[in-house]
C-alpha cells in the first residue's frame, strides 16, 4: 500500500513542525507546530493547511515546545476532532504553554487595536487562551516504549529523546515499514536528561539539524556562572537572567543548587519570576523517572530560589537593591515579566543581564548581544549599562558531532532520511555530512513537498 510523507513545517526552518503521514487512506500528522520568529514565517499560521483538517484522524506530538504543539489549538477551531497523542509529562507542559500561547496571541491583538498598528480592522489571535484550554481535552497521553496502535494498521511507540521533561521520538510502523522521527534531539551528556533512546531500525528517518553547522563551545556552564555571579555580587549588582520558562529555567536552577552546596556562590537572594516556569518546575518531582536527580538533588534545585507569584510582588522585586539574582521569562526579551527588570536594572553599570541561549533576529536579546546602548521596552528607549554576558553551553539540542555520534551507536541503514528543522543552511551542511559519514541517502525536503515512502 502506498505511503506518503508532505511536510507542512519545519522544512527549511526550525519552527512549525508539521508532518503529514499518509497510509491507505489515513492521515496522521506528527507534531502541530507553530511558525515564529521572521515575518515571511509567521504568516504561515494564518494559511489554512492544504488538507480538509477534519479528515486528520490523529495528531502524535514529539514534544510541548510550541514550534511543534503550539497550532494544535487552531487545527481545532479549523475542525479536526481526533486524539492527540503525546508522553504525559508533554500533556502536562503543554496545559501550561497552549493556554499561556492563547493569552498572549489576545494580548498582541488588543495591543495592535488600541494603536491601530493593524492592516486587519480588527487585529484576531490566531486563537484564544479560552480555545487553547478547550483543546487539552483532545489529549491522549501516553507511556514511553508503548506500542500504539492507530486506525489504518499504523502503530507507533515513544522513545526517550532527552530534549526536554516529556520529549519523545516517535518510530511509526505501517506495512511492515518503520518511519522513525528524532523530534528535537536532547545532549550526549546533560546533568539533568539521559541521552536519547537509540534507534533500533528506520527505514525512514526524518532528523532534526538544529545545529546541522554548529558546535557547541566547550565551556563549563558551571565555571562561567560562578564567574559571573562572583564578579556581580562582589560589585553589589543584580544579576538578570532572561530564560525559557520550559527546560532552560529547570537546568539554571539545577546549576545554581550546585554551585551553592559546593560553596562556589555567595548566599544571597535568588529569585524565580515566572509562574509558567514554577509550574514546569513542579514536574521535578511528579516525573522522576524521566531525569537524573535523586531526591535530595531535586529538592535542593526547587528550593534553590524564591518563587514570585503575583505581579505585585514582581513589581516589589524592582524596588530592591542587590545583590541579587533574578531568573525570569521570556528567554529572549520578547514580552514577559523580565522586561520590567531589564526596565529596574539595565542602566546600573554594576548590574548584569546573562543571556542563555540562541537569540533570533530581531529581538531584544539579539540586540543586547550586539551591545546596543539603549532597549526598546514598552514604548520607551531604556538605557543599558549593564554588562551583558551569554551562556553559550546550555542548549537542549545535541550538535552535528553529537548527532553524528548518536547516529553511529543506533547502527542503521534507512533507505532515505529527511533533514528537518534547521535553518536551510544548517540542514543542507548537515545532509552533506550524512552522506560524507554514511553514505545514505538524505535530502533537505521544500515547504510543502510530498514524498512516496515506497
Ligand atoms: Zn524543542
Amino acid at each position: 500500500m502506498a505511503t506518503s510523507i508532505t511536510f507542512l513545517g519545519g522544512a527549511g526552518t526550525v519552527t512549525g513542525s508539521k508532518y503529514l503521514i499518509q497510509h491507505d487512506g489515513k492521515k496522521i500528522l506528527i507534531d502541530c507546530g507553530l511558525f515564529q520568529g521572521l515575518k515571511t514565517l509567521r504568516v504561515r499560521n494564518w494559511s489554512p493547511l492544504p488538507i480538509n483538517v477534519s479528515e486528520i484522524d490523529a495528531v502524535v506530538l514529539t514534544h510541548a515546545h510550541v514550534d511543534h504543539s503550539g497550532y494544535i489549538p487552531r487545527l481545532i477551531k479549523d475542525g479536526f476532532r481526533g486524539r492527540i497523542y503525546a508522553t504525559a509529562a508533554t500533556h502536562d507542559l503543554c496545559k501550561i504553554l497552549l493556554p499561556d500561547t492563547g493569552y498572549l496571541m489576545e494580548e498582541e491583538a488588543a495591543y495592535l487595536n488600541k494603536r491601530n498598528r493593524t492592516k486587519h480592522k480588527p487585529a484576531l489571535p490566531l486563537f484564544s487562551q479560552a480555545e487553547a484550554e478547550l483543546s487539552l481535552q483532545y489529549f491522549e497521553p501516553m507511556p514511553f516504549n508503548d506500542r500504539i496502535n492507530l486506525p489504518g494498521g499504523i502503530s507507533f511507540e515513544f522513545t526517550y529523546a532527552g530534549h526536554i521533561f516529556g520529549a519523545a521520538q516517535v518510530i511509526m510502523k505501517c506495512d511492515g515499514k518503520q518511519i522513525a522521527f528524532t523530534g528535537d534531539i536532547g545532549r550526549m551528556q546533560d546533568p539533568l536528561l539521559y541521552p536519547p533512546a537509540k534507534l533500533t531500525g528506520a527505514d525512514f528517518l526524518v532528523m532534526e539539524s538544529t545545529y546541522g553547522n554548529r558546535l557547541h563551545e566547550n565551556d563549563s556552564v558551571a565555571d562561567t556562572l560562578e564567574k559571573i555571579i562572583c564578579d556581580t555580587h562582589a560589585r553589589g549588582g543584580v544579576i538578570v537572567i532572561p530564560a525559557f520558562a520550559v527546560g532552560r529555567a529547570q537546568a539554571l536552577m539545577y546549576y545554581l543548587a550546585e554551585l551553592k552546596k559546593a560553596g562556589r556562590i555567595p548566599d544571597f537572594p535568588m529569585y524565580l519570576n515566572s509562574p509558567m516556569a514554577e509550574n514546569a518546575s513542579g514536574l521535578l518531582t511528579k516525573y522522576r523517572e524521566l531525569h537524573r536527580l535523586d531526591v535530595a538533588d531535586c529538592d535542593a534545585t526547587c528550593n534553590v530560589v524564591r518563587y514570585v507569584r503575583s505581579p505585585d510582588e514582581s513589581r516589589w522585586l524592582n524596588e530592591q537593591k542587590g545583590p541579587m539574582l533574578i531568573i525570569s521569562a521570556s528567554g529572549m526579551l520578547t514580552g514577559g515579566r523580565v522586561l520590567h527588570h531589564v526596565k529596574a536594572f539595565g542602566g546600573d553599570q554594576r548590574n548584569a543581564i546573562l543571556l542563555t541561549g540562541f537569540q533570533a533576529a530581531g529581538t531584544r536579546g539579539e540586540a543586547l548581544q550586539r551591545g546596543v546602548s539603549e532597549l526598546k521596552i514598552h514604548g520607551e528607549y531604556v538605557p543599558i549599562r549593564a554588562e551583558v554576558h551569554t551562556l553559550e553551553n546550555i542548549s537542549a539540542h545535541a550538535d552535528y558531532a553529537e548527532i553524528l555520534q548518536w547516529l553511529e551507536e543506533c547502527n542503521i541503514g534507512p533507505r532515505r532520511v529527511f533533514v528537518t528543522h534547521g535553518e536551510a543552511v544548517a540542514s543542507d551542511e548537515m545532509r552533506r555530512r550524512l552522506i560524507d559519514k554514511f553514505g545514505w541517502h538524505a535530502m533537505v525536503p521544500d515547504h510543502g513537498q510530498t514524498v512516496d515512502l515506497a
